[in-house]
């Protein structure tokens, strides 16, 4: 494939967390430029003072990079450009394209108040547009709106939209403290910065056909517009706190894994034939805007579980031991007796355990027991399993652990067959007491694999400690 022109950014407004959308829109934007071979840009709109802080800023870029999404050009600030906005400003001013307006906030309030009491639109009256005089007051610098009475935006993802050019009004471009504003400092960017392909939500629609009137009074080419449809929660509103977390980097804290949160928010509006697990490689080779819907995407948390399990499960062992190190417990009591040549170690472990986890929390919450001696039995495993009924099951168990000479999966199986005779229980039956025993949990792996993981002598405390417990329970 040959190297494209194609250019294309993120561009956040750093007020708050990065959230499932931002991430997405991010995410599609890295895809159609890897896809395409083009250039993906990074650039942060910091021109809101009041709402900017270095925090989001820093949000934004752990985000990003929690989910290896990186770009080629920038991180650009919008802060660091307002020479830039100044000197565009000039330039329309000195065209005859836009003019300095001194209306106080009081009068244009008032005028507002007027408008809206009339049953009119409240839109700037233009009456600065003619003013020869210099108050001396403060003022804003406004875009002479073109008359134009109809506005096509050609999008890509929904087709024609058509916008009433005559409800726009002279907008402001440069605030009173010098700062620009959003649809301004987009422009002279998007200018600036080469944009082939605009690719962001559709909250930005309206945006648009200011947008595009300004491209063309700076006598620029139009980029292509894309707005993605906003993500939805089930009840089809859309996405907020309500519906659970909205911020990427609390899936991290959660134990999702970056590959498949990427994967989940891929699929939210972009399809490719009934696929849902994509490697990174296939959703670059596979992703464009032609596969991207316009209706809205809903969110879906038990989707995301699913997909997440899933990676979970094919991950690589020694992988997953080092990402389950974050969330693993403080260790009590740790199991370091065991010689160190049969020392369950942490690969291994998790190796058992991450087809049942669904969450690194999970998994770490599951092969917490192997790492600790002093686990806790959780509530349900005491009262269902480490009862007095279940003490000489136990105990023969015990007997013959104590007393056998070998402790390979033969051996086991053969304690396992006797004592099933002798109690007349199935598989089944004998491993669940014995799996609370052992791990404190219901749910584990295959009973074998538990106590060779485990090794005699561990075992042996472990089913000694539940004994005593189970004894002492009425
Ligand atoms: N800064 C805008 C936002 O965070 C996006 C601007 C754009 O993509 O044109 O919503």
């Amino acid at each position: 494939m040959t190297v494209s022109d194609f250019r294309v950014r993120f561009a956040p407004s750093p007020t708050g967390h990065l959230h499932l959308g931002g991430a997405r829109t991010a995410l599609f934007n890295f895809l159609f430029a890897r896809h395409h071979k083009g250039t993906f840009i990074l650039r942060i709109e910091d021109t809101d003072r009041e709402r900017s802080t270095q925090d989001s800023i820093q949000a934004i870029f752990d985000g990003l990079e929690w989910l290896s999404i990186d770009w080629d050009e920038g991180p650009f600030f919008q802060s660091k450009r307002l020479g830039m906005y100044q000197n565009t400003a000039d330039r329309l001013l000195a065209e005859g394209k836009a003019y300095r307006c001194f209306c106080s906030p009081e009068d244009l309030e008032l005028r507002r108040q007027e408008a809206v009491a009339k049953g009119q639109p409240p839109k700037y009256d233009g009456r600065c547009r003619t003013r020869t005089d210099n108050p001396g007051s403060p003022f804003v610098i406004r875009f002479k709106n073109p008359d134009t009475p109809e506005i096509v935006v050609s999008d890509l993802i929904r087709g024609n939209m058509r916008f009433n050019g005559n409800l726009l009004d002279d907008w402001v471009i440069i605030r009173s403290d010098g700062f620009p504003t959003y649809n301004f400092a987009v422009v002279v960017d998007d200018i600036d910065m080469k944009i082939t392909h605009v690719i962001r939500g559709d909250d930005h629609i309206n945006n648009t056909p200011r947008q595009i009137t300004l491209f063309d009074a700076l006598g620029a080419p139009l980029p292509r517009f894309a707005h993605i449809p906003m993500i939805h929660g089930a009840d089809r509103a859309k996405l907020s706190k309500r519906h659970g977390a909205t911020s990427v980097m609390a899936y991290r804290d959660m134990g999702y894994l970056p590959e498949a949160l990427v994967n989940y928010i891929a699929r939210l509006g972009w399809s490719h034939k009934d696929q849902e697990i994509f490697s990174r490689q296939e959703l670059i080779d596979y992703f464009d805007l032609d596969k991207v819907g316009s209706s809205p995407a809903i969110f879906n948390p038990e989707k995301l579980l699913w997909l997440n399990a899933q990676y979970i499960r094919n991950a690589p062992s020694q992988d997953l031991a080092e990402r389950v190190k974050f969330f693993l417990k403080p260790v009590n009591n740790p199991i370091d007796y065991i010689p160190p040549d049969t020392r369950p170690d942490l690969p291994r472990i998790v190796e058992e355990w991450k087809s049942r986890s669904r969450t690194l929390l999970e998994l770490a919450d599951a092969i917490h027991p192997f790492l600790d001696q002093e686990f806790t039995f959780s509530p349900e495993v005491l009262s269902k399993q480490l009862t007095q009924d279940n003490i000489p099951l136990l105990q023969a168990f015990l007997d013959q652990f104590e007393h056998t000479a070998e402790w390979n999966k033969p051996s086991l199986e053969h304690i396992f067959h006797q004592t099933g005779t002798r109690f007349e229980l199935k598989l089944s039956q004998l491993a669940q007491p014995l799996r609370a025993a052992l791990t404190g949990q219901h749910i584990s792996p295959g009973i074998y694999d538990v106590l060779l993981l485990l090794g005699s002598r561990e075992s042996i405390r472990r089913i000694k400690r539940a004994i005593l417990i189970a004894g002492g329970q009425t």
